[in-house]
């Protein structure tokens, strides 16, 4: 049985999701642990707000359609019910962790790519998830560097 009871798997819906996926549901499914699956999508007025006199709505709307669309084939491959799919607006780190807290997580799952020089310094997202993180954390190794 998983020592685990809320488990959120963060996706950024690349290529990379599945395997982060079925290693979180490798962990949930041995017991009866819940499995939510969270994309944050960062508005497109963080990058550009103030500098580009320009209304994002449509484009932002459009991101939102497609992230939704496939939340829901990733979801519907792996039995992840609509409850437990959730799409937010906003910086990833802070999100997650929100979503983490209201969900009261035991565990998060993300993904981590081997990083070299300039990358590594700037930091990733999985280390900004692991930082303030109030529960375990697994970080799954990804991409060709793995
Ligand atoms: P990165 O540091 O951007 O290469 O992302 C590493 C991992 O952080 C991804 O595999 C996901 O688990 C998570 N992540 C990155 N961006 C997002 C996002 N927009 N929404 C949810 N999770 C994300």
């Amino acid at each position: 049985m998983s020592q685990y009871k809320n488990i959120l798997v963060a996706i950024d819906l690349s290529e990379d999701t599945t395997p982060i996926l079925r290693r979180g549901l490798a962990i949930a499914h041995p017991g009866n642990a819940e499995l939510h699956l969270i994309h944050v999508i960062e508005p497109l007025s963080f990058a550009y707000g103030g500098d580009i006199p320009m209304d994002f709505s449509g484009i932002q709307e459009e991101i939102h359609q497609q992230a939704s669309q496939q939340m829901l084939r990733l979801a519907n491959a792996h039995n992840v019910d609509a409850q437990h799919q959730h799409i937010v607006l906003g910086k990833p780190e802070v999100e997650i962790h929100t979503k983490a807290e209201e969900l009261e997580a035991d565990l998060i799952v993300v993904g981590s790519h081997g990083r070299h020089g300039l990358a590594l310094l700037m930091g990733s997202t999985a280390n900004g998830v692991l930082h303030g993180a109030s529960c375990d954390m697994l970080a799954v190794r990804v991409g060709q560097d793995k």
